[in-house]
């Protein structure tokens, strides 16, 4: 395993850690009452770099029955939401805003979102580094 997908790995692991409260900050106000959820079985699977992502850590992926219907909900999902915690997630998972969520941001001052925008861009790098 080279040591740069290591390194990436680490830091892509710590901002999901730091970024999950100013996501939830959003989601904690929405999805509860969210009547469209999106946690599908498709969104709950681990692509080639998630996988590397996780291995780079030396965590086991989660498992996913594959007998489960993709467009059913993610077997991951619990009563209160992801029972993963967010670095656990597949990427796509954190990166993915739903409209209700793009437009409560856009009601936030600018300052707000900017945090949250300049990590999100940051996650995306590292991601990206992971290959795959
Ligand atoms: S992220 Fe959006 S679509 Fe998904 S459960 Fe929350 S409110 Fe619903
Ligand atoms: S956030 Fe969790 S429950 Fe939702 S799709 Fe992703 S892994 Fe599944």
């Amino acid at each position: 395993m080279p040591h740069s997908r290591i390194n990436a790995a680490r830091k892509l692991r710590q901002l999901l850690i730091e970024s999950s409260p100013l996501i939830e900050n959003y989601t904690r106000e929405l999805c509860p009452d969210c009547t469209d959820v999106c946690c599908r079985q498709k969104h709950g699977i681990y692509r080639e770099r998630d996988r590397n992502y996780l291995n780079a850590l030396g965590t086991a992926i989660p498992a996913r029955d594959p007998a489960r219907p993709l467009d059913g909900p993610c077997e991951a999902l619990g009563e209160r939401g992801c029972t993963h915690p967010r670095w656990l997630r597949p990427f796509k998972c954190t990166w993915y805003f739903c409209e209700p969520i793009v437009l409560a941001m856009q009601d936030q001052p600018q300052r707000s979102t900017r945090a949250l925008t300049a990590v999100m861009t940051e996650m995306i790098r590292l991601y990206d580094e992971l290959g795959g």
